[in-house]
């Protein structure tokens, strides 16, 4: 390579300490880019390479104007990249050599603070996660832009736990040091997809080290000050608006999987990943942008302390009884902005006038909403406001000092009141005086001189002047003013009072602006002690807030309070799929019952595609995290266990795309279930097995229900197309089948959605293949075939008539047998036939027949025959002998 100019050499000096992010280099009013970050940013920005020099030696490069830079900023912070913006650090003018340029700020996805890149309702965390031996990781969490930050340690569960609770913030970057395991690294890029950033330094410091004062274990500390590092080596401010960390104990709330949480659709749909369609969207009646975020934030974490959880109920009752209340309580919390944003803004200082006039108004709204909430008479709600700070001389400060309609700019003036401060107000009064004075001078001179289209003018060039038209410059009198600009068609002068009067009103604008700027400062260093207490009522307003909305919900779709008990049973009256009955028609839901007790502890659900078998677990787990988040549920009635974790294994998988089959995605998430499930958790199941052979896929489904029957006692739902599985209800005493009704009615099937004791006769899938138009002789023929399938083969009229203990022995002998040898194609025709006959001797399709004489005979016989002492031929002819005989 050619030898760089200087400046060039500056770049690449400033670019090696910065080699992970784009380096937007200040030249003039542009941000260039050059060599691999230009080819790359213009790809990404969509903007045109160019080249810096000529032939082969020319730079690629690009730029992006300076005043524009924010949106392409929040292009690349999308996507994921860091950004080091390196600013002129010395006036050009004065600069010898090149001007001097340094890096002021790294953006990343974690440390963003500019309102325009932030989602409004959401948290942006930034995590740090380290790795100790015995599988044990410490994490921390912080966001920025509230100032919340959070430690704990994970002691078990190793990665997947690791993983379950990262994505419990949601992050879009996270903090490692390079020593952190490559297998960890790995999975948090691809099943969360987040940007990751490393960090060595973990050294004391200052102006952050107070903020992990009160954690003491070391293996919290460490992701902790990783954590600050970071946030000093990147934002280069101060970091006075984070909290003290706080260590949380994720124990304390519901354990769900990741898997689980896409597949509840609690924040967002699993293929369209839309807000329309998910829990969130029928719970979210929040008024401000700090409730939309807590609501998020308790949906991730459901609670598990049946105190905590029926404290949430009891306000949540109490705001629906006080309609009127509540009312207010929208109203005056609509009135509040977003407080914790706005003190992360002071923190950061990019908060500008019209910022504290939102300030001012949201605290104006506090008295009165506290007012209300004390006249419920809720002890709860009570406790919530009781300890907060209502900032009134915050309030008092603001209102004395902002004006109610600032400009954006904070160095323009025009920002505080008059009366506030008596040296600006000095200012202020020479100006309005001198302005005065300028608009007589028109009129009086204009009186004087008899020439009334003379007019006293401004210009930023020239300042004031008195303008004559050409036409009366005759009746001018000679001398009066002295002359300073000739126009084509009049002339421009000045007086020496004019020019006296002029000096005055701009002095006085250059100082009252200055000082303008001096007063906003101090005011926001004033505001800076009011940081915690403002994030305290930003706490105290958002739970307000949240579950104003809870009630909210609970009025509009009928909800009612549920009975929650640690270790109760499940008793669910007239349930409803809250997301689900919002979808359809008014009225069209069918509700449903859900029993689950300690005798009676899992459900195997049968019943025809599309006839609402996930619709009806679904509806379950649904109600539990509604339940424990503290909002009332869709029921007639419900008692309710509280639930320590939730697992599924629901519907189409997304992570094809991730190399992983779906086959062994199910499994993984069984996994998750049958690993981690206690007797107090919550399991849905749907289809297991689906995606492999018959035997195979029956097989794993009847030893996970088995497993999970006999081992943990987790309360489970299992939906099955398997319908032979509906005979383990008689080997399984906790187990019961039910299922989920359809009536034919003209040969179409209509679903009832009715869930009701009992297994399935059958899967009406070809009327679902109907529904879904299928081409008519398609359907036709598989009629056709059913029938001729359906259709008893010889030996399979032949059903035994039995007594109904010798019928569940021999059931689950086959079933066994079933499991263990399913090769053999005469025994695999033997053992089905059979089975069928059996499953719908245990289903609802009574189809026993009487056997004759000659035929319980040729059956004995054939029980009686040792296959291993037959040889080929000797089979043969006994099969000869015995058809002979039934003929
Ligand atoms: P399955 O799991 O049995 O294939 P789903 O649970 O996916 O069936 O339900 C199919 C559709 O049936 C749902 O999308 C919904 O529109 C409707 N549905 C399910 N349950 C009910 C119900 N209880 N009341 C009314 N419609 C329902």
């Amino acid at each position: 390579m050619a030898k760089q100019t200087p400046m060039m050499e500056q770049y690449l000096k400033i670019k090696a300490q910065y080699e992970d992010a784009f380096l937007f280099f200040r030249l003039g009013d542009f941000y260039e880019l050059f060599f691999e970050d230009a080819k790359k940013a213009a790809k990404e920005l969509e903007i045109t390479l160019t080249s810096r020099g000529k032939g082969e030696d020319g730079i690629p490069m690009c730029g992006v104007p300076y005043h524009a830079a924010e949106q392409y900023i929040s292009v690349l912070i999308k996507k994921g990249y860091k950004i080091a913006i390196c600013e002129q650090t010395e006036d050009p003018q004065q600069a010898k050599g090149v001007v001097r340029r340094e890096v002021v700020q790294v953006i990343t996805p974690g440390t963003v603070m500019d309102g325009k890149m932030l989602a409004e309702n959401e948290n942006n965390y930034l995590l740090s996660v380290s790795a100790f031996s015995g599988e044990r990781f410490g994490l921390a969490a912080v966001d920025m832009t509230t100032g919340e930050f959070s430690v704990t340690v994970l002691r078990s569960g190793g990665l997947e736990r690791l993983l379950q609770e990262v994505a419990v913030f949601r992050p879009k970057e996270v903090v490692l040091s390079s020593a952190f395991p490559e297998a960890g690294r790995a999975l948090l890029q691809q099943r969360l997809g987040v940007t990751l950033s490393f960090e060595e330094e973990l050294t004391a410091d200052e102006g952050a080290d107070h903020l992990l004062q009160q954690i003491n274990e070391q293996e919290a500390r460490e992701p902790g000050k990783r954590l600050l590092r970071y946030l000093l080596r990147t934002t280069m401010r101060s970091l006075d608006h984070l909290q003290p960390a706080a260590y949380f104990l994720p124990d304390e709330y519901m354990g769900m999987d990741v898997h689980s949480k896409r597949n509840l659709e609690l924040l967002e749909t699993l293929r369209e990943k839309k807000k329309q369609g998910s829990l969130l969207w029928i719970l979210d009646e929040t008024e401000t942008a700090m409730g939309g975020r807590l609501l998020k934030q308790w949906l991730e974490r459901p609670l598990v302390s049946r105190q905590l959880i029926e404290q949430r109920h009891s306000l949540v009752e109490t705001l629906i009884e006080r309609f009127f209340e509540r009312e207010q309580l929208k109203e005056l919390l609509s009135g509040v902005y977003d407080l914790e944003r706005l003190s992360g803004k002071v923190a950061f200082g990019n908060v500008n006038a019209r910022d504290l006039i939102q300030l001012k108004r949201s605290l104006r709204e506090v008295p009165k909403i506290f007012q209300t909430v004390k006249t419920l008479g809720n002890a709860f709600a009570a406790g919530i406001i009781a300890g907060a700070d209502e900032c009134r001389p915050l309030h008092d400060l603001l209102e004395s000092s902002i004006q109610e309609e600032p400009p954006v700019s904070i160095t323009e003036g025009n920002i505080m009141k008059d009366g506030y401060h008596k040296e600006l107000d000095q200012y202020r009064d020479a100006m309005r005086n001198g302005k005065t004075w300028i608009a007589q001078l028109e009129q009086k001179e204009r009186q004087e001189t008899g020439i009334k289209s003379l007019k006293v003018g401004f210009n930023k060039v020239f300042g004031y002047y008195i303008e004559v038209t050409r036409a009366n410059l005759a009746n001018l009198p000679e001398g009066r003013y002295e002359r300073k600009q000739t126009l084509a068609n009049a002339e421009r002068y000045i007086t020496e009072e004019l020019k006296e009067k002029e000096a005055l009103i701009l002095e006085a604008e250059e100082k009252s602006g200055k000082l303008e700027y001096e007063l906003f400062m101090e005011i926001r260093e004033q505001i800076k002690t009011f940081i915690r207490p403002l994030q305290e009522l930003a706490a105290v307003i958002s739970t307000l807030d949240v579950l104003q909305g809870f009630a909210e919900a609970a009025e509009k779709y009928h909800y009612i309070k549920p009975e929650v008990k640690a270790g109760g049973d499940v008793k669910i009256i007239g349930g409803r799929h809250p997301v689900v009955e919002r979808m359809i028609d008014a009225g069209s839901y069918v509700a449903n019952d859900i029993e689950l007790t300690s005798d009676k502890q899992m459900l195997l659900i049968t019943g025809p595609n599309m006839a609402g078998k996930s619709t009806y677990m679904r509806q379950l787990a649904l109600i539990a995290v509604m339940a424990q988040v503290g909002s009332f549920v869709p029921a007639a009635s419900a008692k309710l266990p509280v639930f320590d974790q939730i697992f599924t294994r629901i519907g189409a998988a997304d992570d094809l795309a991730q190399g992983q089959s779906t086959f062994m995605v199910e499994m993984l998430e069984t996994r998750q279930a049958v690993v981690n499930a206690t007797k107090n958790s919550l399991i849905l199941l749907d289809e297991i097995g689906r995606g492999t052979s018959t035997y195979d896929g029956m097989a794993l489904a009847q030893a996970i229900i088995e497993y999970i029957h006999e081992d943990i006692g987790a309360k489970t739902l299992f939906s099955t197309h398997y319908h032979e599985l509906t005979a383990l209800e008689a080997k399984l005493p906790k187990l019961r089948n039910v299922h989920v009704s359809a009536m034919e009615e003209d040969d179409k099937v209509v679903f009832l959605h009715k869930v009701i004791d009992g297994a399935a006769d059958r899967s009406y899938g070809i009327y679902v293949a109907e529904l879904a138009e299928l081409p008519p002789r398609l359907i036709g023929r598989a009629k056709e075939i059913l029938t001729e399938l359906e259709t008893p083969q010889p030996s399979a009229t032949v059903t035994m008539d039995v007594t109904a203990e010798e019928r569940d022995k021999s059931t689950s002998e086959i079933n066994e047998g079933t499991m263990q040898a399913a090769s053999a194609a005469v025994e695999d025709y033997h053992q089905l036939t059979l089975f069928q006959d059996e499953v719908l001797v245990a289903g609802t399709r009574k189809t026993e027949k009487k056997l004759a004489a000659k035929e319980r005979a040729v059956l004995e016989q054939l029980q009686s025959v040792n296959l291993l002492h037959v040889t080929p031929i000797e089979a043969i002819q006994l099969l000869d002998e015995l058809q002979r005989k039934i003929r």
